[in-house]
């Protein structure tokens, strides 16, 4: 495998003129948990043109490849991920405003969006402010908050595939075939990289915007360990239940292993209090996830995506 990825890697190389490709990633530096292993290699894609071409070469050879956003929900294990990780940041991060649709590149910061969107005067994306995700991650997480999700307002969005005879593609998809419910989007999990999403929004009164933004970053402030390196809510919200509230009440505040700790300030965030490792994140969880099934019989699901070797 080792010397496929290497051949690639080297046609990648090759075929990126605006873009990169480095090799042994700490990715840390690229997950907001600061924890982890390292890529073998990692693509940043200057365009949506070198994103098919770094594609069909990844498919030729048939090597695994997983996609990053800003890596605000996902922890890569100690021992690192074989294979290409493809960073849709920068490169594809243009946003527009045509009448009450705000346009917005996959790589563009959530938070980017939202705050395009109040200078637009459009609502809708007011949950959205907080949450640190990219525009991709948070369609392909289906992320939400304060009662608001990116289904209820996404129209639609454009999205690459590997691909099969074909070779790679690109598509467009609506709402509908997006295939969302609670933290999922089905195609996404089928292949579908998102470049860029559509959202319809509303007119708004700029006021009434703003007024709820600040509502929810302090509400945000006051409950999450905003200061500390997390992903955030590490487990879905099990059916009838808040996972931080089953927890806290299994009396798991506080809990750590080596350097990771369940948060003393809202127990459904896991926290790296300094030098946590993979392996510290995912030995808790499992702690967690124990505790919690003996006292209530609730199983926990990780939200956060977990790749890469032990
Ligand atoms: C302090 C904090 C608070 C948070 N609060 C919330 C919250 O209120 N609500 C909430 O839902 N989440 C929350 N999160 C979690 C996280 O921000 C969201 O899940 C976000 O949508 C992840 O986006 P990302 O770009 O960081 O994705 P990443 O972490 O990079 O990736 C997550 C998943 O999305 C996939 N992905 C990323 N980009 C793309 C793309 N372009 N195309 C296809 N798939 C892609 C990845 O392959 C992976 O499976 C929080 C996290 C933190 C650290």
């Amino acid at each position: 495998m080792a010397g496929l990825n290497h051949k690639a890697a080297e046609g990648i190389r090759r075929a990126l003129k605006l873009g990169s490709i480095e090799q042994d990633v700490p990715m840390a530096r690229f997950t907001s948990f600061r924890a982890g292993g390292a890529a073998e290699y990692l693509v940043t894609p200057g365009n949506e043109e070198e994103l098919l071409e770094a594609l069909a070469i990844i498919a030729g050879f048939g090597v695994p490849f997983f996609v990053l956003g800003n890596g605000t929900n996902l922890l890569v294990r100690d021992g690192g991920f074989e294979g290409f990780i493809i960073h849709i940041g920068k490169n594809f991060s243009d946003i527009s405003v045509e009448g009450e649709t705000l346009r917005a590149g996959a790589g563009a910061l959530l938070s980017e969006a939202a705050g395009a969107a109040l200078g637009a005067s459009l609502g809708g994306l007011e949950f959205a402010a907080g949450i640190p995700g990219s525009v991709g991650g948070a369609v392909s997480m289906n992320a939400g908050a304060f009662g608001g999700e990116i289904k209820d307002v996404l129209a639609g969005a454009e999205l690459a595939f590997a691909g099969g005879a074909a070779g790679p593609c690109i598509s467009e998809a609506g709402n509908g075939a997006m295939g969302f419910s609670y933290r999922r989007c089905a195609l996404c999990e089928a292949g579908g990289i998102v470049i860029g999403a559509a959202m319809k929004l509303r007119r708004t009164e700029r006021a009434g915007i703003e007024a709820a933004m600040r509502d929810y970053a302090q509400r945000r402030a006051e409950k999450q360990p905003l200061s500390m390196p997390s992903a955030g809510s590490f487990f879905k919200r099990p059916e009838g239940s808040y996972a931080g509230r089953l927890i806290s009440d299994a009396g798991l505040k506080g809990l750590s292993v080596g350097g990771a700790q369940v948060s003393e300030l809202h127990a459904g965030f896991i926290v790296n209090r300094g030098g946590a490792t993979a392996a510290d994140i995912c030995r808790l969880m499992e702690m967690v996830q124990k505790a919690v099934y003996e006292r209530f019989g609730a199983v926990l699901e990780p939200e956060v995506k977990i790749i890469g070797k032990v």
